[in-house]
């Protein structure tokens, strides 16, 4: 048969032969995956990684991401979603159900208590706030419907480190699973599935690939990591139902920077601990919220879990003295240089963004101390002396004009 040039094209008869070789993996895009015939379509297995079904099922790309995050977070299975909110939303519309309750920390990054207020909340799903850096607190949340507890370190924005080996025991002794948000520790600063000794942790992580394992600030991602098949497979099948997979070509960019995550994670803390501490000294300063710091809320929980590998993210708060005001402080954050007005952390980039903690928490739940105003600083690849300067920079214009 001869071809014409447009369908000689898409049939070309080159395949490249599976012996190349590289330091990084191909990118292989696929909605549609080929059958070598129809016997072979219909044995083929798409749950488990022994073949390809359809791009949404996995490809090579999306399979090595997969084992390699397995792998950095300590567990044995892994889904990719398209953000680390998918992630989040995935879980918990896979194990809530009607008439369950799922605990959050008040600390909880913000946006998953906003989809526990209305769409778990629509599906007929009860949330209760917990207070991450009280046990006792958990223990009273705790009820006979309650089917899932998340757990994050260091909490968003305040940044307080839990007993997060206390909290997975209390939810595993009453048989309630356990889902961490591992975003700020990355695999890194602290095994999520191994906190005591007894080697016991929780029991699914999720971690906004967004971050570190990206790496850029320009790609969105998730995963969801386990270490118990059956539970993996009730993800998979949710994930599958929700269709949400990742494109290839991100895919392949959190895949380019996760050989380096090691490197840039403790770059990013040397520099953070010292530019926290310079702030500690400062007199506009009213605290620095960081928990490698002496001092900063739950400082000896971050001590025990994770002082051995002297770890921590690059992200940390400042609490500005009252007297300051909020305008003030917003004019601070609009003077700074390098650090630029934005959301997100683990680029390259430095970042700045002012809180109003008193809209952001439950009164009845955390006692919030600090009257002034908050702002948080991701720190990114700068020279940290650049960076200290321009913090400095910004500070001068806050003293009184003479
Ligand atoms: C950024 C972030 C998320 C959400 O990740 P996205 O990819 O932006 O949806 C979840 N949890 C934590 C702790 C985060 O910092």
């Amino acid at each position: 048969m001869t071809l014409d040039i447009a369908t000689s094209l898409i049939h070309h008869p080159y395949r490249p032969p599976a012996d190349f070789d590289a330091p990084q993996p191909g990118v292989h895009k696929a909605s549609t995956v080929f059958f070598p015939n129809v016997a072979a379509l219909e044995a083929r297995e798409w749950r488990d990684k022994s073949g390809y079904t359809y791009g949404l099922h996995g490809t090579p790309t999306t399979f090595i991401l997969e084992e390699r995050l397995a792998t950095l977070e300590g567990g044995l299975q892994c889904l990719l979603v398209p953000s680390g909110l998918a992630a989040i939303a995935c879980v918990s519309l896979s194990l809530l159900q009607a008439g369950d309750e799922v605990l959050l920390p008040d600390n909880v990054y913000g946006p998953s208590k906003a989809l526990a207020e209305a769409e778990l909340k629509a599906l007929g799903i009860g949330w209760r706030l917990y207070d991450a850096m009280d046990p006792a607190s958990l223990e009273a949340a705790l009820s006979e419907r309650t089917r899932l507890v998340w757990l994050e370190a260091a909490g968003s924005v305040t940044m307080e480190f839990p007993d997060l080996p206390r909290l997975a025991a209390i939810c595993r002794a009453r048989g309630v699973l356990s889902a961490l948000d591992n975003t700020w520790g990355a695999g890194l600063a602290f095994d999520p599935f191994r906190l005591d000794e007894a080697g016991q942790g929780v029991d699914l992580t999720i971690h906004a690939l967004t971050k570190y394992p990206s790496g850029g600030g320009d790609v969105l991602m998730g995963s969801i990591v386990t270490r118990d098949e059956a539970l993996h497979m009730r993800l998979k099948m949710t994930h599958m139902r929700l269709g949400i997979g990742v494109g290839a070509n991100d895919t392949e960019a959190v895949l380019r920077s996760l050989p380096s995550i090691a490197l840039r994670y403790d770059a990013q803390d040397a520099a953070a601990r010292v530019l926290a501490g310079w702030l500690t000294d400062r007199p506009e300063v009213a605290a620095v919220l960081h928990p490698a710091l002496a001092g900063s809320p739950g400082h000896a929980h971050w001590q025990a879990l994770c002082g051995a590998r002297d770890r921590a993210a690059g992200i940390f708060s400042l609490v500005f003295q009252p007297s300051f005001s909020r305008a003030q402080v917003h004019a601070f954050c609009d003077a700074l240089r390098l650090f630029r007005i934005g959301y997100s952390w683990g680029g390259p980039i430095s970042l700045v963004v002012p809180y109003d903690i008193s809209g952001m928490r439950d009164p009845g739940v955390t006692r919030w101390s600090h009257p002034g105003t908050l702002v948080r600083l991701c720190i990114g690849l700068e020279s940290v002396e650049d960076l200290r300067l321009d913090l400095a920079q910004a500070l001068a214009t806050l003293a009184p004009k003479r």
